[in-house]
């Protein structure tokens, strides 16, 4: 019997997708987390407790259980798990990303160096240590300029700066959250940097895409229609096909490939952002994990393939030639968080499922959760997925369905 070792991070939004996935391919699961499960011990061959902020000791744990249940493939489904994945796979003899090229993506810093030496165009950028305060950094970078910490995901902690007054004001907002606790204890010497980057102005992209060997399979290119312009930088519609041109689409696809090969990744997933102004496309950030939140569910391919299954199906080495995408328009809108609270009554749900082209509306936040919007935020409220026979009706309807809620956020 084949095996699969998941890693779901406590906070993964992401594990009913891949354990459905691995459901539909028959295989056996093993799920590890960070916290331990109270089935652990009634279960042993489907739960393990392992820590991926320390992924030697990861692979050490798994290749001791591996002796008594073999494993065929290992998939880290989000940022947090993905370093620990590949250095687990590393360890198996399994094919998989090299974990420095993995933790490389991981590191925003790293990231624009990798990309500066490969001549892969980027915004420029310039790291700073928090401890040296913002007043120093204020007077020599150029504006507009965004600021960000370089170990967090959706948009956390990322903010413009127009002037050196916001700029401060940014830097000690940035200050504030990797302080936190538990961020930085997850960030570890990262949580003492920031980073500054030019801004680039233009359209917004996602690319999901499948690499095999190096090489790059775009499985789906998003646009972003809402525009994110800052302070700070919401995700909210995602829109499939892009309305963008052919050759634009060529030069996105060309600049995910060449950012993925100057990482040093090779197999697996990617999920990449990139804008595109006058000067072609700019590389906003590579990530070796598929699209975050309950996104995926906007892509199927060949008869109703999930993207998980596609993803299992690669890891697995068990891909039967390549499987084209439902060719009709899909979206997704990230339900934004406007202010702070605990969240109370949701209202209007019938209304918007029964948009028309309106496929699922996914509530994720639970009553009583504590909402927090951006920067400092990172949970989302919740999902609408639209399906329709183009990308305007697509967009509309997510529209539509998202003025039909009330979310009733108390103090
Ligand atoms: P995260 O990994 O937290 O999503 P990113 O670095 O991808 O962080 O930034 C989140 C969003 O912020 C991007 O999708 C983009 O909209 C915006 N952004 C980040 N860096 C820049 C930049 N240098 N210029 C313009 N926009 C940026």
């Amino acid at each position: 019997m084949t095996r699969v070792l998941l890693l779901l991070p406590t906070t993964t939004y992401r594990a009913p997708d891949f354990l459905e996935a691995a459901r539909r391919l028959d295989v056996d699961v093993t799920v590890a987390s960070e916290e331990s499960n109270a089935l652990e011990g009634m279960q042993p061959a489907s739960l393990l407790t392992i820590d991926f902020r320390d992924p030697e000791a990861c692979a050490r744990r798994v290749v001791e259980f591996a002796r008594t249940h073999p494993i065929d493939a290992v998939v880290g489904v989000d940022d947090d798990s993905v370093v620990a994945a590949a250095t687990i796979s590393r360890a198996l003899g399994l094919p998989a990303n090299p974990p420095e090229a993995v933790a490389a993506a991981r590191h925003k810093g790293m990231l624009r160096r990798r990309l500066d030496a490969a001549g892969v165009p980027n915004p420029r950028s310039r790291l700073f240590l928090l401890e040296d305060g913002p007043n120093g950094a204020a007077r020599t970078v150029t504006y507009p300029c965004v600021l960000k910490p370089t170990f967090l995901a959706a948009s956390r902690g990322v903010i413009r700066a127009d002037d050196p007054d916001s700029f401060r004001a940014a830097w000690r907002r940035i200050e504030a959250i990797v302080r936190q606790p538990d961020v930085s204890a997850k960030g570890g010497a990262a949580a003492k940097e920031i980073l500054v980057e030019e801004y680039v102005s233009g359209a917004e992209v996602a690319v999901e895409g499948l690499l095999r060997a190096g090489e790059l399979e775009v499985l789906a290119v998003f646009d972003k229609p809402d525009p994110l312009e800052g302070p700070f930088f919401e995700e909210t519609i995602y829109v499939t096909p892009s309305r963008l041109p052919e050759a634009t689409l060529a030069a996105v696809a060309r600049s995910t490939e060449q950012a993925s090969q100057a990482l040093g990744l090779v197999e697996g997933p990617i999920h990449a952002e990139l804008r595109i102004n006058s000067a072609g496309p700019s590389v906003i950030e590579v990530a070796a994990r598929s699209i975050g939140g309950l996104c995926s569910r906007t892509l199927s391919f060949g008869a109703g393939i999930s993207l998980e299954e596609l993803i299992l199906r690669h890891a697995l080495r068990r891909e039967e030639g390549r499987t084209p995408r439902d060719p009709r328009a899909a979206g997704v809108m990230m339900i934004p968080i406007r202010r702070r609270g605990r969240l109370g009554k949701v209202s209007g749900l019938e209304q918007a499922r029964a948009v028309p082209d309106v496929e699922e509306v996914v509530v994720s936040a639970h009553a009583g959760q504590l909402l927090v919007p951006l920067p400092e935020g990172s949970r989302y409220l919740g999902f609408i997925f639209s399906r329709a026979a183009t990308v305007d009706r697509a967009e509309a309807a997510l529209r539509e369905a998202h003025a039909a809620l009330t979310f009733q956020i108390g103090d």
